[in-house]
């Protein structure tokens, strides 16, 4: 892997505690309201754990819908200072997950899902421009390629689906050419495009959606960490470091974070990406002819993703982290070289005409990988709701959650609350240390057969056997 990392990427660490995205946002913000740490007790109606893209737009739309009801955020950080502040900024429709979603949910409710899914990424490009929030939010859709010729036609199942079920716009195969006249790297081939799919700063968007709950009267509490939530005969008890929270109800978005939380530990899998960025290069990406803002991930497992951020860098990402154990996240989901050094060289081998770029930024965060690769929503125990198990694409969907969430916090029965992936969390992983045992070697076995079929050389049989077990045991992970 070395022989094409720089020295400059080799000295590459993660950044820290806070991503660049959210270092930026952090210092455009001249007069921020106050979020004080919860101190003593309080009441609320609606307590929402979790101060990120799922808890935001679940506080706003109920402030929207509600305007009396009392909601309260509390967060363990600051806003955004988890992976709704460090993602790589994809807002996606799932028409490229139709396949899987025709297999989980039949006809109907693929379209519905894949249909709400795509409202989402409009809304929140309306609802930045409604609220004055500069986002960067960019609607130019995104762009799956393959780079060796064993993944060559990955996105033909969801295609093929997209035409069999009358939606074939959303999803369209491009060839070699009409991928290269989108942007140019010796390593694309053929692809597909997703017209619904736009792109934005994430932190900008993170940092929008708390200044705008808090002007609507919403309750945020930073720096506040909720150790545990009781059931009591009037509704819950959130029991923080320095106080407690009473509210009829409670709605968890913890994300990876959930991992370790009772009711939904058996449900993800807290996993890392990591991400690096480049200095500014807006003639050089426009060499590559890369001008119409797509999003780009290539077919892998351990995806490789990648935008152009407003300032002309490159913003690329590598799925292929690591598990953590028991549900703990720990530095090794912000602090490990050896995966930034991973999205580095994901970067330098896609993009070798780039070799004399430097790499400025690098860091990481948790994702809650689910079974079945797609999120649920849903409630735990009557006036106990979640979100989770976005699986690395939560930025869009987290809207959908909020809306769904915001529904059954106020018992409505619209049509959003029978979605199909509104319900229990779906299927169990197995507990520790299988869990984690189970997801190292699927990892590692993952990791060095894509690398082969990266190189255009076939992983050998046994290899390919074992990446394929998760999907034998009925997981929606793990490669065919
Ligand atoms: C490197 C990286 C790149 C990604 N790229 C993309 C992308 O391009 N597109 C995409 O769609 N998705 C992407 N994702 C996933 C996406 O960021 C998430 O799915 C999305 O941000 C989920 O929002 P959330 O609010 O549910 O989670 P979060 O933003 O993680 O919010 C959960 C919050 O809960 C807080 N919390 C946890 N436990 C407690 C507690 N006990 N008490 C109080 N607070 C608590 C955490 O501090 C955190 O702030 C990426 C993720 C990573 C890590």
């Amino acid at each position: 892997m070395s022989s094409l990392l720089t020295d400059g990427d080799l000295a590459l660490g993660p950044g820290g505690a806070r991503s660049p995205w959210l270092r930026e946002a952090l210092a455009l913000e001249t007069d921020s309201l106050p979020a004080r740490a919860l101190d003593g007790f309080g009441e609320a109606d609606v307590a929402i754990v979790g101060g990120g893209y799922s808890g935001l737009w679940t506080a706003l739309q109920l402030s929207e819908r509600a305007p009396d009801l009392r909601v309260v955020v509390l967060e363990q950080d600051i806003c955004g200072g988890g992976p709704s502040g460090r993602n790589g900024g994809f807002v996606n429709g799932w028409w490229d997950e139709l396949g899987t979603l025709v297999d989980l949910y039949g006809d109907e409710g693929a379209l519905s899902a894949a249909r709400e899914v795509a409202a989402s990424v409009r809304a929140i490009g309306a609802w930045c421009d409604a609220n004055g929030v500069e986002a960067h939010y960019r609607r130019a859709g995104m762009l799956t390629v393959s780079t060796t010729p064993l993944h060559d036609g990955a996105w033909r199942r969801s295609v093929d689906t997209a035409r069999r079920l009358g939606v074939g716009n959303e999803y369209v195969e491009l060839s070699a050419s009409e991928v290269a006249e989108r942007c140019r790297s010796p390593r694309f081939r053929g692809g597909a495009l997703m017209r619904d799919a736009a792109t934005l700063q994430p932190a900008l968007l993170a940092r929008g959606l708390r200044r705008v709950a808090l002007q609507r009267g919403v309750t945020v509490h930073e720096q506040t960490r909720v150790n545990r939530v009781r059931h009591t005969a009037r509704g819950f008890r959130l029991l923080t470091e320095n106080g407690e929270l009473r509210a009829r109800q409670v709605v968890l978005a913890l994300n990876a974070w959930g991992a370790d939380w009772p009711g939904l530990r058996r449900s993800i899998l807290a996993w890392s990406s990591y991400m690096v960025r480049t200095e500014p290069i807006p003639d050089r990406v426009a060499e590559l002819g890369w001008t119409g803002g797509e999003s780009i991930v290539d077919a892998r497992l351990s995806v490789h993703y990648f935008q152009v951020t407003a300032d002309g860098r490159i913003a690329f990402g590598a799925g292929g982290g690591r598990p953590g154990y028991g549900g703990r996240i720990g530095r090794s989901f912000t602090h490990d070289v050896r995966d930034a050094r991973r999205a580095a060289f994901g970067f330098r081998h896609l993009f070798p005409q780039l070799a004399d770029v430097r790499l400025t930024d690098a860091w990481g965060g948790p994702i809650d990988v689910s079974p079945h690769h797609l999120p649920r929503f849903g409630s735990l125990q009557p006036g106990l709701h979640y979100a989770a198990g976005y699986s690395g694409n939560g930025v869009a969907p987290s809207h959908l959650a909020g809306r769904v969430l915001a529904a059954l916090v106020l018992g409505s029965n619209e049509p959003l609350t029978r979605l199909p992936m509104v319900g229990p969390p779906s299927r169990r992983f197995p507990p520790e240390p299988l869990r984690y045992v189970g997801a190292r070697i699927m990892r590692e076995a993952m990791i060095r057969r894509e690398d082969l079929e990266e190189q255009g050389r076939r992983a050998p049989w046994w290899l390919r056997q074992l990446t394929r077990i998760p999907r034998r045991l009925g997981y929606h992970l793990g490669l065919d």
